[in-house]
């Protein structure tokens, strides 16, 4: 017997990378920063447990004032959530009555959100080498949304063809999910006041050591985000609590520590790229925190559960255009020499 209503017996969930003992494993497996957040931050959060008798700010002021100074947006152009994740549910529940298209390689969570509001989704192919032609998209109705740069395959699309597409559909919604953009190239977010139909989904849990923290954001023009925020307050105004929003006004005094931290990430990323091109493995020139790869000798899936058993997680999508690959979390500099040792021993004994 179930209670469940009818509409959902069907819903597949999303399937998160798992959570490991970092004791035991190297945790490259689901694109956090390996580096904790600054010393401040873990500060202001203990202060911050003070007040837990207290409901939380419903305008989380402390970090909406100086987070928009810092995107050099208004404070009404920004919204503020639980994980961008949650923004990313508002915008499926929201902005979809003419459907949504989005690629067939990327964020797993569009499609289980399309599934949970029972969205019209339509899944455009990227093309061979994985990259996106916005022109695929010409012909369907609605709003799409995609990530730049994409994941898991780390290809950055060129701002010019999404500022093309924008101005192509201006009645059509476009959302560019930028969890990874500090890794990469250019923001949209300057970009928002241009063009009505543009919103940019942002995160503190990649480039800015909160993942654990839940905290993204969007920003778009004053009407898409007062939109937002009427789903948000239907659901839960205080979506983001009382120690996130420390944690992430701590965060954005630590600038410094946080850009140190992303060129080291994007230093490591290129190292690697290197070095596992001197193994053998074939990759995407990702520009995320991240490394998506396979190799000629062994199967996804074998690397996955060979890398697992010496301690090392990293990410296997089991689908059809992805089964060859590894998405494998930028580390640190030591955690990424003790994968490449692993991956060398794994394949030495393929060889011999
Ligand atoms: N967008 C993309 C493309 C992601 O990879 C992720 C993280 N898995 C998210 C959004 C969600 O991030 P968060 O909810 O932690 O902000």
């Amino acid at each position: 017997m179930t209670f469940l209503n009818r509409k959902y017996q069907d819903l597949t969930p999303y399937t998160p990378g798992e959570q490991a003992d970092e004791e035991e494993y190297i945790k490259l497996n689901t694109n956090e920063s390996p580096y904790p957040p600054a010393a401040s931050v873990q500060v202001a959060v203990t202060k911050a447990a003070q007040k837990l008798n207290r409901y939380s700010d419903i305008a989380v002021e402390i970090v909406a004032k100086p987070l928009a100074q810092y995107l050099g947006v208004k404070e009404e152009q920004l919204i503020l959530g639980n994980g961008s994740d949650e923004v990313l549910s508002f915008i499926f529940q929201g902005f979809t009555e003419k459907g949504i298209a989005f690629p067939d390689v990327t964020y797993g969570f569009y499609k289980v959100y399309s599934g949970l509001y029972q969205v019209d989704s339509t899944i455009v192919p990227l093309k061979n080498d994985f990259s996106l032609d916005l022109k695929d998209y010409d012909e369907l109705p609605g709003t799409v949304i995609f990530a730049n740069p994409n994941a898991p395959t780390g290809i950055y699309l060129p701002q010019a063809e999404i500022c093309e597409f924008i101005e192509r559909h201006p009645e059509r919604l476009v959302v560019v999910d930028e969890a990874y953009i500090d890794f990469s190239g250019e923001s949209m977010v300057p970009l928002i006041n241009q063009y009505k139909n543009l919103l940019v989904v942002g995160t503190f849990s990649k480039s800015r050591q909160l993942a654990g923290a839940r905290l993204g954001f969007a920003v778009g023009n004053a009407e898409l985000i007062a939109d937002l925020n009427r789903l948000r307050f239907s659901l839960n105004p205080y979506n983001v609590n009382n120690l996130t929003q420390a944690a992430g006004s701590a965060v954005l005094q630590a600038q410094d520590y946080v850009d140190q931290k992303i060129q080291e990430t994007i230093e490591i990323r290129e190292w690697s790229k290197q070095k596992l091109m001197q193994l053998g493995f074939e990759q995407t020139d990702s520009q995320g925190n991240f490394l998506f790869v396979k190799h000629p000798k062994l199967a996804g899936e074998t690397l996955f559960a060979a890398l697992r058993d010496q301690k090392i997680l990293v990410r296997w999508f089991n689908q059809p255009r992805t089964k060859d690959y590894l998405r494998i979390t930028v580390g640190t500099q030591e955690q990424m020499e003790q994968l490449l040792r692993t991956l060398k021993i794994i394949l030495a004994e393929v060889k011999s």
